[in-house]
């Protein structure tokens, strides 16, 4: 199922749960996504579906339907990876620079 650059594999939350339940149609598909939540890999995991155009599944906590609407808003992405990792990076220094912002007007009291 999973290709070259999959070591993320590994680590992911549901590795040890039955794969049908992450393959449901319907209303079983919001308890399915709720297993991605919190799992360390759903960027890697979210990113290898968009770029594999995997139809089937939850990955990354997105049904295909939620996948479909990423391609089809966004048609030339070349890699999702690159997008949401570098999505994920400007996250975190935003994050930082928020968090330090905060500990300066602690610290000023
Ligand atoms: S994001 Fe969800 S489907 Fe993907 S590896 Fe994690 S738990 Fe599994």
């Amino acid at each position: 199922m999973l290709g070259d650059d999959t070591d993320w594999g590994e680590r992911a939350l549901c590795r040890s749960a039955d794969p049908e339940e992450l393959f449901v149609e319907g209303a079983a598909q919001h308890r399915a996504k709720a297993l991605c939540i919190g799992c360390p890999v759903r960027l890697e995991c979210l990113s290898y579906a968009l770029d594999q155009r995997i139809e089937h599944g939850i990955w990354g906590g997105a049904t295909e339907r939620d996948r479909w609407a990423l391609l089809r808003r966004r048609p030339t992405v070349a890699s999702w990876r690159s997008l949401l990792e570098a999505a994920r990076a400007e996250h975190d220094q935003q994050a930082k620079a928020l968090h330090d912002y905060a500990d300066g007007l602690a610290a000023t009291g």
